[in-house]
């Protein structure tokens, strides 16, 4: 296996995002390519950022404080949404992304007064 840096592909919900100068071991007979753990770990971070940015997604700070200045833990605000438990957490980590209506769900809500009521009224 030979020592490279360049762009790999990474899947995110559903798309493909190209993620540039990334550490990896290339195979010189086929296409495979192997990463160490964190190089692979850093990949999946780097994608999600350039997935976010790509679509005009909020990022994982401004979920983060939206969900902070709506006092909100992640848990809550993930049943509130019909997610599951972990899913905001997740988002805040930088672990995975939001896709595009979920997005314009957590806008909704940072944005326009009385919707956050509304979630509450219609949750279990
Ligand atoms: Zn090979």
């Amino acid at each position: 296996m030979n020592e490279k840096r360049g762009w790999l592909r990474v899947p995110v919900n559903g798309d493909e995002v190209s993620v540039p100068d990334v550490p990896h071991l290339k195979c010189p007979a086929c296409p495979e390519v192997v990463l160490r753990l964190g190089d692979a770990r850093q990949l999946d971070r780097e994608a999600i950022v350039r997935y976010r940015r790509k679509r005009g997604l909020l990022t994982a700070e401004e979920i983060r404080a939206l969900r902070q200045r709506l006092g909100l833990t992640q848990g809550r605000l993930a049943r509130l949404l019909g997610l599951g438990v972990n899913t905001v957490s997740r988002w805040e980590a930088g672990r995975n992304a939001q896709s595009v209506a979920l997005d314009v769900l957590l806008r909704l809500v940072r944005d326009v007064p009385g919707s956050l009521r509304y979630l509450r009224s219609r949750a279990a």
